[in-house]
């Protein structure tokens, strides 16, 4: 394969999430807004504000979001299903979304190898689901959460102090 193939290969492909992000983003937007007011709700209650500590609420106000594609369920060679539901950048302030993972798709399913089927909710219902999301992020946004991009347990046991405490 020669080089140009690939360069035009690769514009392409980034004007294509281009054009797809600017017809997105308006209803992303408007879940992410909505989420975040549900999530600033929960938060009222003292057992799940002490989750995060002082501040909680101003952090995840002047937090930032953005909805970047960052891959779709994967199976591993263990016949878990796992996909990235978001990423925070904390000396960004902001929290980045998997556009095509399960926060704008909370029916999203993975099948383990053998047809198990794989619920990422919890049986949550979406907009609960979705704050669950908002607010294990906003676990790191916060410095209570260490980075577990790479370290599914830790992540897991974040998810489950937040549920724990604030569902
Ligand atoms: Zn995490």
């Amino acid at each position: 394969m020669n080089k140009a193939t690939i360069v035009i290969v690769v514009v392409a492909a980034a004007m294509n999430s281009m054009a797809s992000a600017q017809e997105s983003n308006a209803s992303e937007a408007a879940i992410v807004r909505e989420s975040a007011g549900y999530t600033a709700t929960l938060l009222r209650q003292p057992r799940c504000a002490a989750v995060f500590g002082e501040g909680a609420a101003d952090t995840l106000r002047s937090a930032e979001f953005r909805f970047v594609p960052m891959g779709k369920p994967k199976v591993r060679l263990d016949g878990t299903v796992v996909v990235v539901a978001a990423v925070t950048l904390r000396e960004f302030r902001l929290i980045l979304i998997n556009r095509d993972g399960p926060f704008l798709q909370p029916q999203m399913t993975g099948n383990r190898i053998g047809g198990l089927g794989v619920d990422f909710r919890f049986g949550l219902q979406p907009h609960a689901y979705r704050a669950l999301l908002l607010l294990h992020e906003l676990g790191h946004l916060m410095g209570k959460f260490k980075p577990d991009a790479s370290d599914s347990e830790l992540a897991t046991e974040y998810t489950n102090l937040v549920r724990k405490g604030c569902f």
